[in-house]
């Protein structure tokens, strides 16, 4: 699950992460409130959506007077903002972020994820702050400074220091740095967090250190252990066929290809998608309806997949194990019925009572195409497209 930046920053503060003083809105005259009560003469209107590449795309402004403020929020608030991570529809946004401006001296990054190869924290840190990290990875990658945490033994002052000195840090801007990190690691591990972000983390022309932008991303696994911060959730910033499909307990995930896949377990769902691309197709989706699914979660499914138009062919891949084929069949031709068919659509069917299923649907008034085996509906799918 993401948050937004002003949520993320209030973590940040409950570990003692240096951020800047800020108020969430949700109007333009809210945002001049919040300035004034803020006070000072320099201030940044931020969109809040869950994207990075605000800056760039026109959602972070700085004001140097309440009038400014007015006129950044008027134009950043309901814009629809387009980043390198929006995808090319954009983001409306909602709700702005208010905050005190930073005269800023040296733009840094620091960031951790999850290293699953090597079972343990990455710890990453650059000098080139403020910039689309993934693109200083690609190009400059010695810029990149990495070490790992043991999380048994988790983040210790030396590694930290290694750090703050590659960071060409001085001073008692060492220590700070030793403090910011460790707090960000803990806060890290103490909210089941997949990935904690500060891009740009600055030092001040007084040589403090402050996070100015905040990105956290939780492991959805571990929310139930987390009330507090399932409450932040924003389901506005979500893709609402993914909502759609949780309601209903499905598993769905939006992919960038054309054939809609619905499939009953999650392995097989994976298969699915791989014989797909082996024949050279793109599925649109994942999307595991469960290994006990009935007719009414399988007429669910087919709701969502062809509720999205970039759909153009749909491939069914259920294995008849706990469901008997007939009674998929059955379900899908009510779904059918219901939802009506627009795309061709590809079933295969294997397990208990196949033969009964085959016959339901060959029987159907609907021009259902049926496959023998895996490869065979994969590639009658892809056919389906070509024709
Ligand atoms: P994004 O990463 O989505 O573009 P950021 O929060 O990183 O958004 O903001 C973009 C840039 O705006 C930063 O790199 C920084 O230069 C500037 N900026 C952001 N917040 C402040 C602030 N409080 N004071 C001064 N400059 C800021
Ligand atoms: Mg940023």
């Amino acid at each position: 699950m993401n948050i937004h930046e002003y949520q993320a920053k209030q973590i940040f503060r409950d570990y003692g992460v240096t951020v800047p003083e800020g108020r969430a809105v949700f109007s333009v005259d809210e945002a001049v409130e919040a300035a004034e009560e803020l006070g000072g003469s320099l201030w940044v209107v931020k969109a809040q959506i869950h994207a990075g590449g605000r800056g760039k795309a026109g959602g972070v402004k700085l004001a140097k007077s309440l009038d400014e403020v007015r006129q950044h929020a008027d134009e950043i608030l309901g814009a629809t903002l387009v980043t390198h991570q929006t995808g090319p529809q954009g983001q409306k946004v909602r709700r702005l972020y208010i905050e005190q401006g930073v005269d800023i001296d040296r733009e840094l990054y620091l960031g951790l994820v999850v290293d699953r190869a090597e079972d343990t924290i990455a710890l990453m840190a650059s000098t080139e702050g403020g910039v689309d990290i993934e693109t200083v990875a690609a190009e400059t990658p010695e810029k990149i400074l990495q070490i790992n945490v043991d999380p048994l033994t988790g983040l210790t002052d030396f590694q930290a220091r290694q750090i703050a000195f590659g960071l060409g840090l001085e001073g008692k801007a060492v220590f700070k740095a030793v403090g910011f990190m460790k707090g960000l690691y803990k806060a890290f591990v103490e909210t089941d967090a997949s990935t904690a972000e500060i891009n740009p983390l600055v030092v001040t022309s007084e040589g403090e250190l402050i996070a100015l932008d905040a990105k956290m991303n939780f492991d959805d696994n571990a929310l139930f252990r987390h009330p507090e911060l399932e409450e932040l959730r924003d389901e506005s910033e979500e893709d609402p066929a993914e909502l759609q499909a949780k309601e209903h307990g499905l598993s769905y995930v939006n992919l960038d290809g054309n054939i809609g896949c619905m499939v009953n377990g999650a392995g097989l769902a994976m298969g699915t998608m791989d014989i797909i691309k082996h024949y050279g197709g793109e599925p649109a989706n994942f999307l595991d309806v469960g290994g006990g699914a009935d007719a009414e979660t399988v007429a669910e499914a087919f709701k969502i997949i062809t509720g999205d138009e970039r759909v153009k062919v749909i491939f069914i891949n259920i294995f008849g194990g706990i469901m008997k084929c007939d009674v998929i069949a059955n379900g899908v031709i009510a779904a059918v019925d219901e939802v009506g068919l627009e795309v061709p659509l590809v079933v295969r069917l294997a397990g208990t009572n196949v033969d009964e299923g085959k016959r339901i649907l060959q029987e159907s008034t609907f021009d259902i195409v049926s496959a023998d085996s895996m490869s065979d509906g994969a590639k009658k799918a892809i056919e389906q497209l070509e024709a």
